[in-house]
């Protein structure tokens, strides 16, 4: 998981002044809605961050169309990467909140190029609860789904 907390104090966000151009980075691709750079941390080379370039805390917290071109970004990004470092594997990470283990409060997608035994570690505690309970949590979503705000988009 990353290790960098951004220190920046609230209205002076470190992604919106990278946005902005008020501090360096190693830009690779931006459009309308999207900027990509270098991690400065670099876990594997060629690892880029995907951010937004409105001011968004979270997934939750972006319009799709954000969401929808933060994607296609990444997904370029993913190319790119295959292109010209050649991983065999390709991770994106997305963290949303200090509990999901974000450190920038601005949205930003991870493409990690991957390679075996490459240190990179996220453990995934099975918890395999009968199916039942699956079907409870599945009525759960589907209600929440018709609320307002989270119809289908076009
Ligand atoms: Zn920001």
């Amino acid at each position: 998981m990353p290790n960098f907390i951004d220190p920046t104090p609230p209205g002076q966000c470190i992604f919106c002044r990278l946005v902005a151009g008020e501090i360096p980075a190693a830009r690779v691709f931006e459009d309308e809605l999207t900027l990509a750079f270098m991690d400065l941390g670099q876990v594997n080379p060629g690892h880029v961050l995907v951010t937004v370039k409105r001011h968004a805390a979270t997934l939750l917290d972006l319009t799709p169309d954000e969401a929808a071109a933060a994607m296609r970004t990444a997904q370029r990004l993913a190319l790119a990467i295959k292109q010209s470092f050649d991983p065999p594997g390709i991770t994106l990470l997305q963290a949303n909140g200090k509990e999901g283990e974000q450190t920038v409060f601005h949205f930003h997608l991870h493409v990690v190029p991957r390679h075996a035994d490459d240190g990179i570690a996220f453990t995934w505690p099975r918890k395999d609860p009968p199916r039942e309970q699956l079907e409870e949590y599945a009525t759960r979503l589907r209600a929440a789904l018709l609320l307002p705000g989270l119809e289908p988009q076009q």
